[in-house]
């Protein structure tokens, strides 16, 4: 069997692709549903969300059009409360903006810290995120938050980090606002997603089950996992024995799997998917009998508890726990640098000991559900030979009709919104491609005009097959 556009993967970047091809494809997800990282479970009638996700964008398109087509309603937007907790106090995100409520001494090294480092550093390139770090912050601040929050979430030294990551996702007061934090409270929540959304019923999967209603759903495959790619042959293996011949394949697995499914990759480009680097994160779900645990939504822990962050997932909505009750997800980094310190029901045994410590659990509070979610990929680790590693494989890939979308398949600090653009913008290109005009003329290479005005006429002849629902339809 032949298919025009194959797309390995239904996530957020699958599922956009999908949408926004307008012509013959078919969708293929490993997994039970559809979603990928942006599912939800119900345990004990509790929700949780595969970690802590929100809605924020600041892409016109993806907050105008996809939030009103995918959730029509079920949205509601809050004021972000995120804190840190250190020292024994809360203070606001973010650390560096916010000091006041530590104790006198470490807000005095924060504060020298910041100074020193914007009138005493030299100038010069920064080359990691080490650096950056030091050189935007100071001592103190590094030393209070920055440093060991990144390690625990991390998990590699932040000297072999790069540092533009950082661009836009992380605030950078300047020394004004971080006296400012130092000497009273700071009331408004700044930087990126300061106001963000999330849906009112469903978790954060409801975001994912909205293109239910925009796909043509007999297009869709679950628990089919693409097994091998003939680059050669356009052929991809599939889990059920099957081999489909494609025009395009768009992936959003992550880049060091696609490069093991790809029969001819050569050992550069083995190479360089070897030298990618990530971390997975285990969630820690858990339930209690006690309503408004918290006012925050989320929580940094950059000191010694397993977890490095807390979503309150009852606080996203209300509407994720039942009456009464209230829930959040630990968040652990993990990888081989840094495994977990124990597993199953050890791991969810200190997750409670660690939340009892800093204040999130009471000792009479009821635990109602505790169940864990793992995520194999999590975060791509930005490292500095990250750009060197993706470009060796996009540049082989080049040519090859296969598409690279996604935060893991581009390897790429994502959120749901540039992955759904991601999605998109593959599909735009294989359009535009499929109607560029059959050359008429009799160009140098015989043999590649015949093929070029083949795959326009092929793309040409409408297939029963072909989609009902159009962007802008909805
Ligand atoms: C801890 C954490 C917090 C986050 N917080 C937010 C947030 O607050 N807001 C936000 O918008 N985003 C957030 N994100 C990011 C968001 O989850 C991702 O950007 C988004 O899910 C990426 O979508 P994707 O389609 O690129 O990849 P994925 O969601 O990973 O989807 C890829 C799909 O491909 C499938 N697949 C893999 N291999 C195969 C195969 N061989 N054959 C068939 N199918 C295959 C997988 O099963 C999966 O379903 C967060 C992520 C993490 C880890």
């Amino acid at each position: 069997m032949h298919m025009r556009n194959i797309i390995l993967g239904g996530g957020p970047a699958g599922l956009s692709a999908a949408y926004h091809l307008q012509d013959e494809y078919l969708l293929l997800e490993k997994a039970e549903r559809i979603g990928g990282l942006c599912k939800s479970v119900e345990d004990n009638g509790f929700i949780f969300d595969y970690a802590g996700h929100i809605l924020f964008t600041n892409e016109a398109y993806v907050k105008d059009t996809l939030y009103p087509m995918l959730l029509g309603d079920n949205i509601h937007w809050q004021h972000r409360e995120a804190w840190i907790y250190s020292k024994d106090v809360h203070t606001r995100y973010p650390f560096q903006a916010a000091t006041y409520g530590l104790p006198a001494e470490v807000i005095k090294e924060c504060v020298l810290g910041a100074v020193s480092a914007r009138y005493e550093n030299g100038g010069g390139a920064v080359s990691n995120f080490h650096e950056f770090i030091y050189r935007n912050w100071g001592t103190g601040i590094a030393k209070h938050f920055m440093i060991p929050y990144n390690q625990k979430l991390w998990a590699v030294p932040l000297e072999e980090m790069s540092h533009e990551w950082l661009n836009g996702r992380v605030p950078t007061p300047d020394l004004a606002e971080i006296l400012d934090g130092a000497l009273r409270p700071q009331p408004k929540p700044m930087g990126p997603n300061a106001l963000f959304g999330y849906p009112l019923r469903g978790g954060f999967e409801a975001l994912v089950t909205g293109w239910k209603r925009h796909l043509d759903l007999s297009r869709v495959q679950v628990n089919v996992s693409v097994d091998a790619i003939d680059p050669l042959r356009k052929t991809a293996r599939l889990s059920t024995g099957a081999t489909l011949g494609y025009d395009n394949l768009i992936v959003t697995a992550p880049l060091p799997v696609i490069v093991e499914l790809l029969t001819t990759a050569p050992a550069e480009v083995r190479a360089a998917a070897q030298g990618l680097r990530s971390v997975s994160v285990r969630c820690v779900n858990i339930g209690i009998d006690r309503s408004q645990m918290t006012e925050k939504h989320w929580i940094y822990y950059p000191e010694d508890t397993v977890f490095h962050r807390i979503f309150v997932q009852s606080n996203a909505s209300a509407l994720c726990a039942p009456p009464g009750c209230s829930s959040f997800t630990a968040e652990i980094t993990y990888s081989a640098h840094k495994p977990l310190p124990c597993d199953d029901s050890a791991l969810i045994e200190l997750v409670i000991k660690d939340a009892r410590r800093v204040g999130m659990l009471q000792p009479d509070d009821r635990i109602l559900a505790a169940s864990q979610i793992d995520l194999p990929f999590a975060y791509v680790v930005p490292d500095v030979h990250k750009e060197k590693n993706v470009a060796t494989i996009r540049s082989w890939l080049t040519g090859q009709d296969i598409h690279l979308a996604g935060r893991f398949a581009e390897w790429a600090y994502y959120n749901s919104d540039h992955a759904m653009l991601a999605g998109k913008r593959v599909a735009d290109t294989i359009r535009q491609t499929r109607q560029r005009p059959a050359k008429v003329s009799v160009p140098p290479s015989g043999r590649r005009a015949a093929t070029n005005a083949a795959i326009t006429t092929s793309f040409a002849t409408p297939s029963p097959l072909l989609a009902h629902a159009k962007p802008g339809e909805s």
